[in-house]
């Protein structure tokens, strides 16, 4: 019997090298309101934050503080520049076929606090939607990564008894642990595949 009856994916960072996207994206729309990102310090502290969460500490932070609110305005305006980076949607050369050879063992789901537009139409762009029966995206819960909601409901749709998550951030990893199942941590979405199949024939 293998060990894990599904695997729930992680977006950002596990499937797609999205991360530095997200960072530029919000980066140009928070620079007319006064408020500074880098990459080293999105990579560092915010991947795999709510952006809400973020947007209040940028605010808190700046010099004078903002008010977090006139950032969040900017949240249109960001997902309207990701969608037009994202049209060429940097996913691994090797993942289709990661994706059907795990298919065929595994229920596969997607779970992720970014919003379902930002999810759904790069996998369905390169013919990848079809291999998962469950995205579970930020619209879908009302407590996000680090609760343990996202995963629990991830594993309650494919009713799956014993997961495999994987997650490339601490608030991820977080709401996995939280949710009771077993975690591969990768640091980045080029490093899992081989992380991923070393760990599934361990
Ligand atoms: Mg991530």
């Amino acid at each position: 019997m293998p060990r894990f009856d599904a695997i729930l994916f992680d977006f950002d960072g596990v499937l797609l090298d999205s991360e530095p996207i997200h960072c530029a994206c919000w980066a140009d729309v928070l620079a007319p309101v006064g408020a500074k990102l880098e990459w080293e310090d999105y990579r560092a502290r915010f991947v795999g934050m709510d952006d809400r969460e973020m947007l209040r500490m940028i605010a808190a932070e700046a010099d004078p503080p903002l008010d977090w609110q006139i950032l969040w305005a900017q949240f249109p305006a960001k997902k309207a520049g990701f969608r037009q980076r994202i049209q060429d949607p940097p996913f691994l050369p090797g993942l289709p076929a990661l994706l059907e050879r795990l298919s065929g063992e595994y229920k596969l789901a997607v779970v992720s606090s970014s919003s379902r537009m930002e999810i759904e139409p790069p996998l369905a762009a390169r013919n990848l939607r079809r291999y998962f029966q469950v995205l579970v995206t930020g619209e879908d819960v009302e407590h996000h990564k680090p609760a343990p909601d996202p995963y629990l409901l991830a594993a309650r749709l494919l009713d799956a008894r014993a997961p495999l998550v994987v997650e490339d951030s601490p608030p991820g990893i977080a709401s996995a642990h939280a949710a009771g199942f077993e975690v591969l941590a990768v640091n980045s979405a080029a490093e899992m595949p081989d992380r991923l199949l070393t760990c599934l024939s361990g």
